[in-house]
Order: C-alpha cells, then structure tokens, then sequence
C-alpha cells in the first residue's frame, strides 16, 4: 500500500491555501444583485429567498398518469437562468457553486414527503450532444448534491435518436418531436425499474413532453411511479 496522498486529499489541501488568495484577487459576488458575498457560490440571503421558488407544477392533461408529479425550484429568469445559461451552452462550470447554494435552500423547503431517497434518473442528451456540451448539464447540477443525500444516481436512460431543439416549438409538435426519443441504457437490469418509484430530473421543464417520454419509457419498463424535479420552470 502507498502512503501517498490521494488525489482528493492532495486537492482540498492546496484549495485551502488557494481560496483566501483567489478571494483576495477575485472576490466573490452575489449571482443576483453583484454584492460582494464571503465565499464563492454564496448569495446574499434576501436574493438567495427571493430566486428560490420551490412549487408542484400543474401537468397537463395528457402527461397525468405518466408523471405523477413535477417540481421546480426556481423560475427560469433572472439569477437562476443567468447561471444555467453559460453551464449548458458555453462549457463553463463557475456558476455551479452557487447553483449548489440554490439547491440547499430550495432542498430545505420541498415536502419532507419528497425526501425518500431511491433511485434518480437524469434526461439524457444525446451522446453527441453530451460530447458537444463537455457533459450533461443535470448530472452537473444534481448528481453529487443528491448522491450526498442518499439517492442513487443511475443513467437508466439513453436518447436512441437525436431531436430538433424544443425551442420554438408548440406543445404538440414538441411532444411529437420527442416521441420514442428515448430507451432503458444497454447496462440497466430490469429489476432496477421494475416496481421501483423513479424520480427524474432535468435542468429546466416549459412544456413538460421530454419528462412525460422519458417517465413512458420507465413505466414500459415496469416503474411503478414517476416524478420529477427541475432546477426552474417558467411555468408557475
Ligand atoms: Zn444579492
């Protein structure tokens, strides 16, 4: 055995050192109103209360029974999409501390009835899409502060087809769009879904048809429910 320190270790040591000066030479700011904060990821606590807005979303009538419930967090504007913005589309992860913070204070006001820790399934991208973007901007956002609590991160699903961007479309023609998009990933056994509740989760829900497809294809697979959280949602 090696007495060598682990990599992990090795980083928080120099990052204990690194932070009091980057703090020095960059000092953090509040993602909502640029107030200066004291640590990175931080937010000032009136704006941190005003961004959160944990709530259940009405679903539409032909997505009942497939999903049995949806949550955001926040609302898509402001804040909150100032820092999945950049996360999603410009490869850059310095909004994830502070999304971080977002998620602890929007975690401590969801139902404890939602807190059963189980399995957690993330919208997949397409693989080129993944490759494209350096990632999967939900598995940033979410897995190591739901792993942290207990759930079980599991890739269950896969996009078996690439889809024209949601954007822009009405909502039938985006649950068109996305129709059969999705299957069970070659690596899942049946038991892992089979009889299980499944929560999914995403970056953000507009219309709710990529959760709706996705929670289809786990209830084919014999999930016995299906919820879902989001980071935000325009829809109130
Ligand atoms: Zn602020």
């Amino acid at each position: 055995m090696s007495a060598a320190p682990n990599g992990a270790g090795f980083f928080s040591f120099i990052k204990s050192f690194a932070s009091p000066v980057l703090e020095f030479l960059f000092p953090s700011h509040c993602p909502a109103c640029g107030a200066y904060v004291e640590a990175r990821g931080e937010w000032c606590p009136a704006c941190l209360s005003n961004a959160v807005r944990v709530r259940r979303l009405p679903l539409d009538a032909s997505h009942q029974g497939v999903l049995d419930e949806a949550w955001a967090f926040g609302l898509y504007h402001g804040a909150l999409r100032n820092l999945l913005l950049p996360l999603k589309f410009k490869k850059r992860r310095d909004g994830l501390d502070a999304i971080r913070t977002f998620l602890d204070e929007a975690g401590g006001r969801l139902p404890r009835a939602e807190w059963m820790p189980g399995v957690v399934v993330p919208v997949p991208l397409f693989t080129g899409k993944e490759k494209e973007r350096g990632g999967n901007q939900t598995e940033m956002i979410f897995r190591d502060w739901l792993e942290a609590q207990g759930w079980t991160w599991r890739r269950a699903l896969v996009r078996i087809r690439a889809t024209e961007p949601q954007f822009g479309l009405s909502a039938a023609m985006r649950a068109e769009n996305i129709k059969g998009a999705f299957a069970l990933a070659g690596d899942v056994s049946p038991e892992e879904v089979a009889g299980r509740t499944v929560l999914l989760v995403d970056d953000i829900l507009t219309t709710g048809a990529t959760l709706a497809e996705c929670a289809r294809t786990l209830r084919k697979a014999g999930a016995s429910a299906v919820s879902a959280w989001t980071l935000a949602s325009d829809r109130l």
